[in-house]
């Protein structure tokens, strides 16, 4: 696939997984990064952690740090604005699913 495609286009499909399963349960770094290895996505933390950071700033996950073996992590969850934002993206997908494929 072309670079300057596949970089746009799974800069939202990142985003998309993120909300996704920030809905289910609280996400962190390294667990969005193998998640995202199964589905055939090569995420560096480069990439993602500005995306989380600007998802945080923009209010739809919000983080909390909790201690794990002894090292701090960064929790994203889903906030009101983020569900409110996923199932509006839901609606995009599936249109564009329908025509696309
Ligand atoms: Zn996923």
């Amino acid at each position: 696939m072309n670079d300057f495609v596949k970089k746009r286009l799974f800069h939202g499909f990142i985003t998309m997984h993120i909300l996704h399963h920030a809905k289910d349960q609280p996400i962190y770094g390294s667990w969005m990064v193998s998640e995202l290895a199964h589905h055939g996505y090569q995420l560096s933390y480069g990439t993602l952690y500005p995306i989380l950071h600007g998802l945080e700033k923009e209010g739809l996950l919000i983080s909390s740090a909790s201690t794990v073996e002894g090292k701090v992590r960064k929790y994203y969850a889903l906030t009101p604005l983020g569900e409110e934002a996923l199932s509006e993206l839901r609606i995009y997908l599936k249109e564009l699913s329908d025509e696309v494929s």
